[in-house]
């Protein structure tokens, strides 16, 4: 499947305007096309043509039953892809939106299967990132966007990732700035209802809207159980997503809990050749083992935005194992937590002594 990928710069919205009319030309016409988001590059096509979305699961090798997130540039474009929206939706899009905030409602006729991964629901979002918007507006459709990398890699956050994992598989990458937050957006569903027909809201996926934002508008938040847990094999995942191995360098990845006296005694014990550690800014230096730093154990949204870069980086290196200090699981944290303990596949050791 071997295309000619055109590289187009879009760092401005007044300098670059045509590339991002080209690349909402492309769109229109059934194109895909890697573009930026604040929070990871999504790989984008046409939401409301089947032909569109199946190339995207083709470029990145998806499995067909993970659906894709909706994006849309105005709060308007959002009914006409749902069957009702509550006010419990609108109150939250009022806050976080534009944002790295998702919400899932029953999907409307117009939203085809393949975009559903063949569920009722519709997962939509209005991404803050402008350049991101403009190039919806140019297209004129809602955009489907996953992560824009070859499925079960690291999520890209610079325009550079993207052409690493899709030269040759989209018909445009956009050049544009690194990714502000660096993870993906959170992902809520609005979908179930208790018996008195009152909405009971369920973070799917946790990303730079926490939890305790979403509380603050909603009450009573619950957190499904896949993300923190693994969904066992044939257990029915609410977010398919979450099931799948994900974000996974090619190094063994292991999550160690505990303070920095406790992660250095590690390394020095068990360390071996091919270990690089991966650490907070107060465990350096770490005598033995070479380092890199993910930013300090308190920032959450620092960490955030450099997980997926270093775990790619490490890869470069040729890191055997990598051994990250586990972050903590408030805030964004919580986030940070859900994409490490995956490219772990779930290997946490608690630390003792
Ligand atoms: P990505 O497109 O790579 O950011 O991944 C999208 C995430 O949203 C995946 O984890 C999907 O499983 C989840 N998702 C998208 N649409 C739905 C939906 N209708 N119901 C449940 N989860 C969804
Ligand atoms: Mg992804």
């Amino acid at each position: 499947m071997e295309k000619e990928t055109r590289l187009l710069r879009a760092y401005d919205l007044q300098e670059d305007a045509e590339n991002i009319a080209l690349a909402g030309k492309i769109l229109r016409e059934g194109g895909i096309a890697a573009i930026p988001t604040e929070t990871v590059y999504g790989l984008a096509g046409n939401a409301l043509d089947p032909a569109a979305t199946r190339k995207i699961y083709a470029a990145k090798g998806r499995p067909s039953d993970n659906p894709l997130i909706v994006h849309i540039q105005a709060v308007g474009e959002w009914a006409p892809l749902v069957r009702e929206l509550p006010e419990e939706a609108l109150a939250l899009a009022k806050e976080y939106w534009p944002g790295p905030l998702t919400i899932i409602l029953g999907k409307s006729p117009l939203v085809p299967e393949s975009t559903s991964g063949g569920l009722p629901t519709v997962a939509v979002r209005m991404p803050e990132n402008p350049i991101a918007r403009a190039v919806i507006r140019a297209a004129g459709v809602p955009l489907a966007a996953p992560s824009a990398n070859r499925s079960g890699s690291p999520s890209p956050t610079t325009w550079q990732h993207c052409a690493d994992d899709l030269m040759g598989r989209v018909d445009a990458i956009l050049q544009s700035a690194d990714c502000r937050v660096g993870v993906e957006s959170t992902v809520l569903s609005l979908c179930q209802r208790d018996k008195d027909g009152r909405i009971l809201p369920r973070l799917l996926r946790p990303g730079a809207v926490t939890l305790e934002q979403l509380r603050a508008v909603l009450g009573e938040v619950a957190v499904d159980r896949g993300v923190l847990e693994q969904i066992e094999a044939g257990e029915k995942a609410l977010s398919p997503g979450m099931k799948y191995k994900h974000y996974a360098p090619a190094a063994e990845v292991t999550l160690l809990e505990g303070d920095t006296r406790q992660y250095r005694a590690y390394l020095r014990e068990r360390g071996r050749p091919g270990d690089w550690a991966m650490c907070f800014e107060e465990d350096l230096p770490l005598e033995g083992i070479p380092a890199r730093s993910y930013g300090g154990r308190e920032d959450h949204a620092g960490q955030a935005r450099q997980i997926f870069q270093l775990l790619r980086e490490l890869d470069r290196l040729e890191a055997k194992r990598i051994l990250v200090h586990c972050p903590q699981k408030d805030g964004v944290g919580l986030a940070v937590y859900n994409r490490l303990v995956r490219a772990a596949a779930f290997r946490v050791v608690e630390l003792e002594g």
